[in-house]
């Protein structure tokens, strides 16, 4: 399960309201994408839902729980940073199992997690090196994995590809769609890029200024822009 539900959550950094209350649903299993330009909040959303940021205002439910003043590591969601968070010294293997070594899972258990995440990864063959040793396409995967090992109920992604070249992003893009299509586990995927957006979502939030302007499938927003900024982001005919 990992249905996301915000109730007039804001966010304020001193005198700047940056979310001003919205509510939003996210239903367990969805891909739902946040896009909108650079500075409109994408990252403080997701990081209130982590719990890395606490809120201003509302209630933020997981599963229908309150989970407001739940700390981050009680979530049980996992935020997928960029490959460069790896460790260069430690093995695949290590870097994987690193989250549950630190939550002081037993080693056997660990071990088939980690097994686990690699095959579904395609990183079997590689968990005896170093990152180092990887293509970019590779280490991401190894970022990747380190967030399955702990069986969340939603991955949270912040532009995650934003350091790999144009060639190996859309093939990373396909690479997360797919592994959406074998968990099922709701993702929520932050980008600034309207492509990115509208091939890999379900479900798209445009936000603008720390408001949602639309929340709908790709084809709706495509079809229906609420406004003129939906349709200028989005690139629709209208
Ligand atoms: P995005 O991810 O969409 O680029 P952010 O969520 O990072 O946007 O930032 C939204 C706004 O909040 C920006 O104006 C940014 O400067 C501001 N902001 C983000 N984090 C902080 C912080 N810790 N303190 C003060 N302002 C912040
Ligand atoms: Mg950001």
């Amino acid at each position: 399960m990992g249905r996301i539900t915000l109730e007039g959550v804001a966010k304020r950094f001193g005198e700047a309201e940056v979310i001003p209350p919205l509510d939003l649903d996210i239903p367990d299993g969805s891909f739902c994408v946040f896009v909108g330009p650079s500075g409109c909040g994408k990252s403080t959303l997701l990081r209130l839902i982590a719990g890395l940021e606490d809120t201003s205002a509302g209630r933020i439910l997981i599963d229908g729980q309150d989970a407001t003043r739940v700390p981050p590591a009680k979530r049980g969601l996992a935020m997928v940073f960029q490959s460069y968070a790896l460790y260069p010294h430690m093995s695949v293997r290590a870097n994987i199992a690193f989250p549950l070594r630190m939550a002081g899972m037993a080693r056997e258990e660990r071990d088939r997690r980690v097994e686990e995440a690699a095959r579904v990864l395609n990183l079997t063959p590689y968990l005896d090196r170093r990152p180092g040793q990887l293509s970019g396409g590779q280490r991401q995967r190894v970022a990747i994995g380190r967030a399955i090992v702990r069986e969340p109920k939603a991955f949270l992604f912040d532009e995650p590809l934003s350091n790999l070249d144009a060639a190996l992003r859309v093939g990373m893009r396909i690479e997360i769609t797919e592994l959406h299509e074998r968990l099922r586990t709701t993702m929520i995927y932050v980008t600034h890029d309207q492509v990115e957006a509208m091939t890999m979502a379900d479900r798209i939030v445009v936000l603008n200024a720390g408001k949602i302007e639309q929340v709908g499938s790709p084809l709706e927003l495509y079809r229906e822009p609420r406004n003129r900024f939906v349709a200028g982001f989005i690139g629709s005919p209208r």
